[in-house]
């Protein structure tokens, strides 16, 4: 019998100036980054959690360290990559990941389907990434920084 199991995961960040801009697997241009002790991707952090949530594994902070020497400045995308793995190792498929940005900026739009490519090819699983903002309320609507969540399913 197929067993399924969802996992859902949720970052947020603050941007600081001057730092580069590391979303959804991509280096934007034009934008000041997320601060954060790797580089600040919070799509594909959120990413991570909905997969190690989805396979019972817990979540980046009791996995990885939240402030883990060896992973100071790690990309998203190998973080993606690891918890991938582990979600593999316990025997799981991953049958997709839904990603959704909350910002003003960047636009993910332009580049949707680059930021897919790059979050499916980290996980070997289809990621769909989707963005909105919350017309000027809260923290992403003040542009103070940016916020994603996400979803898993795995099946096994
Ligand atoms: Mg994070």
């Amino acid at each position: 019998m197929t067993e399924f199991r969802t996992g859902v995961g949720v970052d947020v960040h603050p941007f600081e100036a001057g730092r580069p801009c590391w979303l959804a697997g991509l280096l934007w241009t034009g934008v000041d980054g997320c601060s954060g002790h790797s580089d600040g991707d919070v799509a594909a952090h959120a990413a991570c959690d909905a997969l190690l949530s989805a396979a019972g594994l817990g979540d980046l902070g009791s996995v990885f360290g939240v402030d883990n020497p060896s992973l100071t400045g790690v990309s998203g995308t190998t973080l993606l990559g690891e918890a991938a793995r582990m979600v593999a190792a316990e025997g799981w498929q991953v049958a997709n990941v839904a990603v959704q940005v909350i910002a003003n900026a960047p636009k993910i739009g332009p580049r949707r389907t680059e930021a897919e490519v790059a979050l499916s090819t980290a996980v070997g699983a289809p990621v769909s990434v989707s963005a909105t903002t919350t017309d000027g309320l809260g923290l992403t609507g003040r542009g103070e920084g940016v916020a994603a969540v996400a979803t898993a399913l795995l099946t096994r």
